[in-house]
């Protein structure tokens, strides 16, 4: 996509730090880092989410992403992670290119985990929510 800032990293038409790279995926550090290491792995073909990736691409995507966390857990030995993407606009979604953040986690600094992103319990009852899901599952 002409105008996606991440399809010109994964095209080397702009710079960035590449900390790995494969036929079907590029990792490089995140230019406003959450924490040391805080790094990045884009899908070279540009698709917004993961529900737009296909079926072969998801297996080499995520052996990438394993890739760079043991990368970056040999090189600056954290105490944890946390790995995942904003989907969508209303997930915090920036670049419509699909990216799975790594952040390394130290303790003691001061982050969260998962449950802090959002509280809005459903007021459904999980039982109709459950149904929803397995009418299409
Ligand atoms: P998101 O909110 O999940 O879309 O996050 C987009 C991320 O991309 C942010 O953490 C940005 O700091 C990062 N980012 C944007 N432009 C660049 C760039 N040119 N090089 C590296 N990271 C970038
Ligand atoms: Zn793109």
């Amino acid at each position: 996509m002409s105008d996606c800032i991440f399809c010109k990293i994964s095209q080397h038409e702009i710079p960035a730090k590449v900390v790995q790279e494969s036929e079907e995926a590029i990792s490089f550090l995140d230019i406003h880092p959450l924490a040391p290491g805080h790094t990045v792995v884009i899908p070279k073909s540009h698709v917004s989410t993961v529900t737009a990736l296909s079926g072969e691409a998801v297996g080499p995507f995520f052996l990438d992403v394993k890739r760079v966390t043991y990368i970056i857990d040999a090189a600056l030995k954290p105490d944890g992670f946390n790995i995942g993407w904003n989907h969508g606009e209303a997930g915090g979604q920036a670049v419509g290119h699909l990216h799975v953040h790594i952040i390394p986690r130290w303790k003691g600094d001061g982050g969260g985990s998962m449950h802090s992103i959002v509280h809005n319990p459903p007021k459904e009852d999980l039982d109709m929510i459950y149904e929803k899901l397995k009418a299409i599952a």
